[in-house]
């Protein structure tokens, strides 16, 4: 069952000890603001040196870099589509965000990764509909990958929990 491997945690996702914390970072991934000016001010200076050698990263995809003075070991960035009323494909980049994080992720041989909502902030995008597509991933991901053990869905405010709590009651597989 991939659900019993999936944790709601309401916390600020630079506290946690995972071996991978996802940053819903923008195209230049050059720091900003709401999580990723979290994830950039905890990991220090360093993050933003080798950021700047990855020369940006596209909507829907993933790059990663070490944790520097995070207790994570990496930081997976991925850019989240902005909201732009839901007929820009935005679903399908989002999904997309998942899909290469957790590949990154294998690849890697993480074993334990915690998501911000991503998209859900800044950028817009439905919480409710982010919730079940990242909820539909990590299903995904967990099935096919049962040497992940963890996924950690961070909830920082209420909203985000609730949205989270419906996607794993109602999107039975
Ligand atoms: P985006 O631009 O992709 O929308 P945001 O950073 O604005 O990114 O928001 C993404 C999600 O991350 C939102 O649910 C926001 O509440 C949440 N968030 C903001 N700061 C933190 C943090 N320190 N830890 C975990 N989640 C956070």
């Amino acid at each position: 069952m991939a659900d019993n491997r999936i944790e709601l945690l309401d916390s600020d996702i630079t506290t946690l000890t995972v071996e991978a914390i996802v940053n819903a970072a923008n195209n230049s991934l050059l720091g900003g603001g709401g999580v990723d000016g979290a994830i950039h001010r905890a990991a220090g200076s360093e993050l933003l040196t080798e950021c700047r050698s990855l020369r940006g990263c596209a909507t829907g995809q993933a790059k990663i870099t070490g944790g520097y003075q995070l207790l994570a070991k990496h930081v997976i960035h991925t850019v989240g589509p902005i909201w732009k009323g839901g007929r820009d494909n935005e679903a399908e980049f989002l999904a997309s965000c998942y899909k290469r994080c957790f590949e990154l992720a294998v690849e890697n041989k993480i074993k334990t990764m915690a998501f911000p909502a991503i998209s859900t902030g800044i950028y817009g995008f439905p919480k409710q509909e982010a919730a079940a597509i990242a909820i539909r991933e990590a299903r995904a991901a967990l099935t096919a990958n049962p040497e992940l053990e963890k996924i950690i869905m961070v909830c920082f405010n209420h909203e985000t929990r609730q949205a989270y709590e419906t996607a794993l009651k109602y999107n039975v597989r």
